[in-house]
């Protein structure tokens, strides 16, 4: 450690009327530039997994995942880079030829089983992990997303590298880890903005992996944060003609590209409030740009958007 360049991020500063209208500033922290495919919060989440698998000698890791989940891709990356094995559990049918993230990630040596969705709603029952356990042999297991304690305290390093006094902290919201590592790691207030619908129940899932962290690593943490649950754009990798032009304005405005499930939507979020609320006047804001960008590749395929 590290193949992956964690210094390698960048805090840009982002200029537009708007922001200084309300003096504001809004700084961007590029996460995204860790690493093309194991980018941004992916490798804050598996970086002390990797760890710990080594730790217990375990040759191989195990994780779930959707067709086109930066998570799979992530780490089918980050163990070939570490001289791991890898299986991925994939939601739903195969579908040959494979898409790009799958693609890549049998490139990079991981290992896909198919399960239906009503099997991958079961998937972290005792008995069906034996069952794995019995095709697979042993496994060091990752979760879902890869959001676990460990995956907290990786995400805990993000704000190692923004050096400009904030008040504020942004993160596109899946399964709340990054949420929680950020909120274990400042006092200034953290705003996440879920990708899916219906994402108030995000709250508690942040809770139960902020308890876990304080247990296990006996720190306080605080409780300066919330959800904004109203950039959904009508679901998880649900996508909206106002959301892909804002994507595309966005690159062509300040030569960051954006993914459309997590980055695009909190951006598109986070300029409404600066626009029409006075929620952020006045603050420094800093946003982390958590990567995906792979998984543009797949709205490029299916529906020939091009970002
Ligand atoms: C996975 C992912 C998220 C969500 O992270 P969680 O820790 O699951 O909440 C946000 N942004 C990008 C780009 C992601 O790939």
């Amino acid at each position: 450690m590290p193949i992956v360049n964690e210094k390698n991020t960048l805090l840009t500063e982002l200029f537009d009327d708007f922001i200084s209208q309300k003096n504001s500033r809004l700084f961007i922290l590029r996460e995204d530039l860790i690493h093309p495919i194991i980018s941004g919060n992916k490798w804050r989440k598996l970086k002390y997994n990797i760890l710990e698998a080594q730790k217990l000698n375990q040759s191989t890791i195990l994780t779930f995942g959707g067709a086109y989940s930066n998570h799979i891709a992530a780490t089918a990356a980050a163990c070939k880079e570490y001289g791991l094995k890898s299986i991925g559990i994939i939601r739903g049918e195969e579908q040959l030829p494979l898409n790009t993230t799958l693609q890549q990630a049998v490139n990079d040596g991981m290992v896909l089983t198919y399960i239906s969705r009503s099997e991958y709603k079961n998937k972290m029952q005792v008995n069906f992990l034996k069952a794995l356990e019995d095709e697979f042999g042993d496994f060091y297991m990752v979760p879902e997303g890869g959001s676990n304690v460990l995956a907290v305290k990786g995400c805990t390093e993000i704000l190692a590298n923004v050096n400009v006094d904030f008040d504020v902290i942004c993160t596109a919201v899946g399964t709340g880890g990054t949420m929680a590592g950020l909120v274990a790691s400042t006092n200034e207030k953290v705003l996440g903005f879920p990708a899916l619908k219906g994402g108030d129940f995000l709250v508690e899932e942040v809770n139960i992996l902020l308890d876990k962290y304080s247990e296990k690593f006996k720190v306080a943490t605080s409780e300066n944060w919330g959800l904004i649950t109203d950039y959904h754009f009508g679901g998880y990798a649900k996508i909206k003609p106002e959301l892909i032009e804002f994507v595309t304005h966005f690159k062509q405005k300040h030569n960051i590209a954006l993914d459309l499930i997590y980055t695009g939507k909190m951006l598109f979020g986070i300029v409404d409030l600066l626009k029409n609320t006075s929620e952020l006047n006045g603050k420094t804001i800093v946003v982390i740009h958590t990567g995906g960008l792979q998984g543009n590749a797949g709205f490029k395929s299916r529906f020939g958007i091009e970002l």
